[in-house]
């Protein structure tokens, strides 16, 4: 076994070597470099040396012009490399990373079955320069590293680099060794150097070829300083590209071969001139760089981008609103005010052919149909639809994208979308827009603010794409959960729509229509298996609490699934037991119910109303309810009153509980309260301190009590002070233990003398209401006007009363009014600081 002593490591290598043949390159020892295996032979080499140990024997050919080479075409003195890296190439090439390891002599020849293969002996003892150096040749090999210097500085071609890593070896053999593989000579002198049999000689001959080398490279400086002058630039461009031609193919690899589809592709691709110029501008530098360069890496993704984002592709539209009406309503239960603003629209754009006015912005809790809108517009018009969610985003450059500079920089994700969407006309969804943040990074909101206004979207610049891109075909829908959250510049931007919620009789119509068939098919469910009336509105007030549909239609998909699996199940016993062929429907009505718990499911299987899922069924699907309804025992209902909320996901009912123990008078908040909450609090515990006397209660009870207020785990309010007067109604009622009613709901915020003040979000907050089936809202005088606004079922549904006062919030709330005190003169005055956080 042969044995390569280095300078760094001692190699021992088979005996027996696979061959590769070099047309026009002569490796080294310590040489690390990329090489593209083209040839049959030299692959099956490649493929014995991956079998083999990883060493191959590198031989560089005698005539590069002999394309199926012979061992007789072939030098005995070459290198014996270890494979680094291989990787095949989509076109059965390789390319792979060597690094020469020592030279060796080939003894004999072998046959192989496909290529070479040969029995070698190491060239020399070692490849490292052993023994005391003399002077002459110590001064020989310093002339030679100051003549390379020279010519790595004269000749463009090797990178500077080089020099600092040759001054900086110590070896000499190995210092030989970095030099001649960098001199750009022909393959046979090369070969000469390699062979040298030792470093005097090898030194000697460097040193002539360097001499030589330095001379023509003087003479063509020259040359091309007067050449320079002559030729204009673009003549110049060709010259240096024929030039890194040449190197390139010194390398033995040709980047115009590795890029050409890429080439071809921006050829075929339909381009703006702008796009195309700068594509072959980009695929021109690409095709001088080595194609492993990082560089070349990120040219390619930059050039893919190009190609891949639609310039020129649009879909046509269907401007017809009839078409438009059927499609929205195909999808969507209702919301007739949303549809008609999107159908008005549509026929702007018909009549006018563009839309310069402002963006529609759906404005609503979670699942109340934001989503399914965008994607019906888009369908009625036949457009493709894209959907970028902005929930969070806080850079300006997730808009705009990073500049390419940014090591992974990518487009933003307005063109990200683009690219999905592969046309020019989207229907483009910007979800939750009230959902951008801002900070150091710059402001999101600006940016988005340009791509929406048509007088700039035309010409779009991305950081990173540093091309304009038309956005102005593309028809932008925005979406939010509230207003509050969308920055007031965009705000003017857009046409706010708003989706107040759906009432329970809403969502029975959605669920029985919409989401039970579109699961049952999902699931594939025999269409005669149905979802019962009484379960669907079993699943709306006990499984679910929502202003939208999204709850609703994740527990109906459950009920699918569960129905399915159970099919499932039940046929393959039946198969297995060899038994009759399954009666799918008949198992269905099984798998309905839970054997024991024999409901409107189960009964009798051949019974065709035995097909749908009841109420009785939903237990054993989805478990205990979650939501039982507020207790309508009035021993129950001291301290309890029943407040509206919203929240971010749309009207709440909130009910708020005070418990009165014995006590020193602290007042202690739980649940989820806000610091605004925190504060409507204190004004209802002083407005109430305030009254006592007239409440019938001792004016000094704070001192002996301790007050508990509690709200209920759920969403937090939007808007703390609304549950002001709610607060002080269930603290009333606990301090005079008059029960409150079971239906009526209020939003009010108070003031320490018993004010009830304007509040927001009403139109949810009645719809909430309604949803729980209460009958009556109380509303501040303030917001009377609003109710002009009210949907029509809302306004039928529920008894409004505008209050001005607390004390008109309690008669309305309480069951009776307590009874006022006479013993006591009205002032709280004595009440001090005593009740405390
Ligand atoms: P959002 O975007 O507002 O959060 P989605 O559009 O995702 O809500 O709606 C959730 C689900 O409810 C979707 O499957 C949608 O089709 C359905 N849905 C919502 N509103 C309606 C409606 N009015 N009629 C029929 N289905 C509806």
């Amino acid at each position: 076994m042969p044995t390569l002593i280095r300078v760094d490591q001692t190699y021992e290598i088979p005996d027996r070597l696979p061959v590769v043949a070099l047309r026009d390159l002569v490796y080294f020892p310590y040489m690390v470099l990329p090489l593209l295996i083209g040839r049959p032979p030299s692959l099956a080499a490649l493929e014995a040396a991956e079998q083999g140990e990883g060493y191959l024997l590198l031989l560089a050919q005698e005539n590069v012009q002999v394309e199926d080479p012979s061992k007789d075409d072939l030098h005995r003195v070459g290198v014996v490399a270890q494979v680094l890296e291989v990787s095949r190439l989509p076109d059965g090439n390789a390319r792979v990373v060597l690094e020469g390891i020592g030279r060796c002599k080939v003894r004999r020849f072998l046959k192989s079955e496909a290529g070479f293969a040969a029995t070698v002996e190491p060239f020399v003892a070692r490849e490292r320069a052993d023994g005391r150096e003399s002077k002459e040749d110590e001064a020989l090999a310093r002339g030679v590293l100051r003549l390379f210097h020279e010519y790595v500085h004269l000749c463009d071609r090797v990178p500077d680099d080089v020099v600092s890593s040759v001054s900086l070896e110590s070896d000499r053999l190995r210092s030989a060794h970095l030099v001649a593989g960098h001199l750009l000579v022909l393959p046979s002198e090369k070969q000469e150097l390699l062979e040298s049999p030792d470093l005097p000689l090898y030194y000697g001959l460097l040193r002539e070829i360097l001499v030589r080398e330095l001379e023509i490279l003087r003479i063509e400086e020259k040359l091309d300083d007067q050449i320079r002058l002559q030729l204009d630039s673009d003549h110049r461009q060709s010259y240096l590209q024929e030039q890194l031609k040449a190197i390139h193919h010194e390398l033995g690899a040709d980047p115009k071969d590795e890029w050409s589809d890429l080439a071809a592709e921006v050829v075929s691709a339909s381009l703006p001139p702008h796009a195309r110029e700068r594509a072959e501008r980009e695929l021109n530098r690409l095709e001088k760089l080595n194609p492993i360069a990082p560089e070349a890496a990120v040219i390619r993704t930059y050039l893919d981008w190009i190609l891949g984002l639609p310039w020129t592709e649009r879909r046509e539209d269907n401007l017809q609103v009839e078409h438009a009406s059927a499609i929205l309503d195909e999808a969507h239960y209702g919301l007739d005010e949303v549809k008609d603003r999107i159908l008005d629209h549509i026929a702007v754009l018909s009549l006018v052919g563009e839309l310069n006015g402002p963006i529609l912005c759906l404005v609503g809790a979670p699942g109340v149909g934001k989503t399914s809108l965008g994607r019906s517009i888009a369908l009625a018009l036949g457009r493709e639809f894209v959907r970028v969610s902005l929930g969070g985003i806080r850079d300006e450059a997730e808009i705009r994208g990073h500049r390419r500079t940014y090591v992974g920089a990518l487009p933003g994700r307005v063109l990200q979308g683009m690219r999905r969407s592969g046309t020019t006309n989207p229907v483009f969804l910007l979800d939750e827009i009230d959902k951008l943040a801002r900070d150091f990074h710059g402001d999101p909101g600006a940016a988005l603010l340009e791509v929406l206004d048509p007088e700039q979207n035309k010409t779009f610049t991305d950081h990173y794409l540093e091309l304009e891109y038309d956005l102005s075909d593309v028809l932008f829908v925005a979406t939010a959960n509230t207003l509050a959250g969308i920055p007031g510049p965009l705000r003017d931007r857009m046409e706010i729509i708003r989706l107040p919620g759906y009432l329970d009789t809403e969502k029975l119509v959605i669920a029985l229509r919409f989401l039970w068939p579109h699961q049952a098919m999902r699931h594939g469910l025999p269409t005669d298996v149905d979802l019962s009336e009484g379960a669907a509105k079993a699943i709306i007030r006990r499984y679910t609490r929502e202003a939208g549909v999204r709850e609703l239609d994740r527990r109906i998909s459950r009920v699918a699934r569960k129905l399915a699996r159970r099919t499932a199940d039940r046929v393959r016993t039946t198969v297995d037991d060899e038994a009759a062929t399954a009666d799918i429907h008949a198992t269905m009505i099984d798998a309905g119910a839970p054997a024991a718990d024999a409901g409107t499911a189960t009964g009798d299987k051949s019974s065709s109303e035995a097909q749908s899922v009841g109420e009785d069924d939903l237990k054993a699907l989805l478990g205990p309810p979650l939501y039982l309804g507020r207790s309508m025992d009035e021993d129950e209902r001291s301290g309890m009153a029943i407040g509206l909320a919203w929240t971010e996901a749309g009207g709440e009912v909130l009910d708020v509980e005070v418990a009165v123990v014995p006590g020193s008078g602290q007042v202690q908040l739980t649940g989820t309260l806000g610091d605004v909450m925190k504060e409507s609090a204190f004004a209802a515990v002083t407005y109430a301190r305030s009254r006592a006397t007239r409440l019938g209660l001792d004016p000094k009870f704070h001192q002996d009590v301790d007050i508990h207020i509690h709200i209920p785990e759920g969403a937090t309010p939007k808007d703390g002070p609304s549950a002001g007067i709610t607060i002080a109604t269930a603290l009333i009622s606990a301090l005079t233990k008059t029960p409150t009613r079971a239906d009526v709901a209020m939003t009010g915020e108070i003031t320490l003398r018993g004010r009830v003040l304007a509040v927001g979000g009403l139109k949810e907050k009645a719809v909430a209401a309604l949803r729980e089936g209460l009958s009556k809202v109380l509303l501040p005088m303030a917001n009377a006007a609003e109710l002009e606004l009210m949907p029509k079922e809302v306004i039928a549904g529920l008894n409004f009363v505008p209050v001005r006062t607390m004390d008109e919030v309690l008669t309305e709330a309480l069951t009776s009014m307590p009874e006022a005190r006479r013993s006591y003169s009205e002032s709280g005055s004595s009440v001090g600081t005593h009740l405390s956080q």
